[in-house]
């Protein structure tokens, strides 16, 4: 008799931790894996690599620490489309891929709502080619300041204060002596402007810990702006406050002001939003039993207040084994499962050795947070790469 054949598309929190339970199950069917790289990135960790203190290395490890070769194949290949009618994945390079039942875990790409300039001039957060080239940028600016003195090449512009704009901007401004004595330049000349439109940053943490956050920053020089972006020129960030137009003339503008599912999801047909698919309450997409969609391309809703839950990567690594122990479910002629979320909390660095949160209830904030925050990370890692890929990637400085 024919095996089933699961294929599962991407290799991130969502996707590898699923083959991983998929794996521990050696259920009977033939498992692949389609992912656009060789190497699994902790895209928590992706403003480290933007801001300078982390090289890119320092958040992957390859796919083939997770994969089980007896069970499991691995294509390297960009995901272009699924075409629900043929049951197969349109491949950039490969052949299609026939399934019987697929996961799609593709994650996120940055949302520009459609602003003008952002795609063109804007920098984003998303992956390891773009936190690469945000670094090689500040880092170009900096030199360029000593050919034309020209002070916009010292301004770095952060379009949104959501959690990632403060990881990002925590991070940054831990470096900043750094990269100031390194390009020669007084540190005081860089600005460093953070753009968000209501004066209420990181709205999904309490005032208070929200406040804590945005003061240190402040005392690290970072210049909060009430304001929405509006256009973005090569050197130039227009906002608007109320009906204001105004200008800030900066070098370097990064986007963490919003993002949406994959353009997979999109242009496969689905019914969606911003790139989400709102599943079933077993992950399943409505109309299309054979297909679960987790992580980022996916939206579930929160029973409790009837809005959706917030994209992070804890959820996705849960869906991903409520996904597994679904598939199996499937493949055995079980009944599925409804996915329940359960919360442990947020942490958001604030560069090194400093962070703040909640955790099981509690707010949590300073030396003690980013303690937390290294054990989360390294959490996730033994949770998809196993003990091993935790002793090698793992977070273990702990000192002040
Ligand atoms: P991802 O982990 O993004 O994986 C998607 C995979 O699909 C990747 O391997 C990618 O290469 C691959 N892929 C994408 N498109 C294609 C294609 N067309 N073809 C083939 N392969 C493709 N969440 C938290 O819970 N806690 C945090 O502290 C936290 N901090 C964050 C900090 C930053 C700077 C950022 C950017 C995000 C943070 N998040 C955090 C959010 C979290 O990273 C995402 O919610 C999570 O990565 C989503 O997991 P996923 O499995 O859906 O997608």
């Amino acid at each position: 008799m024919r095996r089933n054949r699961i294929v599962i598309l991407g290799a991130g929190y969502g996707g590898l931790r699923a083959l991983k339970k998929l794996q521990d199950l050696h259920l009977n069917a033939e498992l692949i894996l389609i992912n656009r790289n060789d190497y699994h990135c902790e895209t928590t960790l992706l403003h480290e690599v933007a801001a300078g203190t982390t090289e890119a290395e320092g958040i992957c490890y390859p796919i083939e620490y997770v994969i089980d070769k007896k069970q499991t194949v691995f294509i390297k290949d960009a995901v272009l489309a699924v075409n629900q009618n043929a049951k197969t994945v349109i491949l950039e390079q490969h052949e299609p891929v026939n399934y019987d039942y697929l996961l799609i875990a593709l994650g996120f790409e940055s949302e520009s709502f459609g602003i003008e300039g952002i795609r063109e001039f804007g920098l984003s957060i998303s992956d390891i080619p773009s936190v690469e080239r945000i670094r090689r940028h500040v880092e170009l600016q900096l030199a360029a300041w000593h050919e034309d003195d020209c002070d916009e090449h010292l301004t770095v512009v952060v379009g949104g204060a959501g959690f990632t704009s403060f990881e990002f901007l925590g991070e940054l401004t831990n470096h900043l002596p750094k990269l100031a004595k390194r390009h020669h330049i007084d540190q005081k000349k860089i600005r460093v402007v953070c753009i968000e439109p209501t004066p209420h940053v990181l709205p999904m943490f309490d005032r208070k810990l929200a406040e804590y956050g945005s003061r240190k920053l402040e005392s690290r020089g970072v210049e909060f702006v009430v304001g929405r972006v509006n256009r973005i020129a090569p050197g130039h960030v227009y906002y608007k406050n109320g009906e204001d137009l105004n200008v800030i003339h900066a070098g370097t503008f990064i986007w963490t002001g919003g993002v949406r599912g994959s353009s997979v999801i999109e242009d496969s047909g689905f019914l969606q939003r911003r790139g989400r698919v709102r599943v079933n309450t077993d992950l399943t997409v409505p109309g299309a039993r054979e297909i679960m969609i987790i992580g980022d391309c996916s939206e579930v809703i929160d029973p409790e207040n009837g809005r959706p839950f917030p994209t992070t990567a804890q959820i996705a690594m849960q869906q991903a084994d409520c996904a597994a122990y679904n598939l199996n479910a499937r493949v055995t002629g079980q009944p599925l499962k409804p996915f329940a979320y359960k919360c442990m909390g947020t942490v958001c660095s604030l560069g090194k050795n400093d962070a703040m949160g909640q955790l099981l209830g509690k707010n949590i904030k300073g030396y003690p947070a980013s303690i937390m925050k290294k054990v989360i990370e390294n959490r996730s890692l033994v949770k998809i790469g196993g003990v091993e890929t935790m002793l090698k990637k793992g977070r273990f400085d702990f000192s002040r």
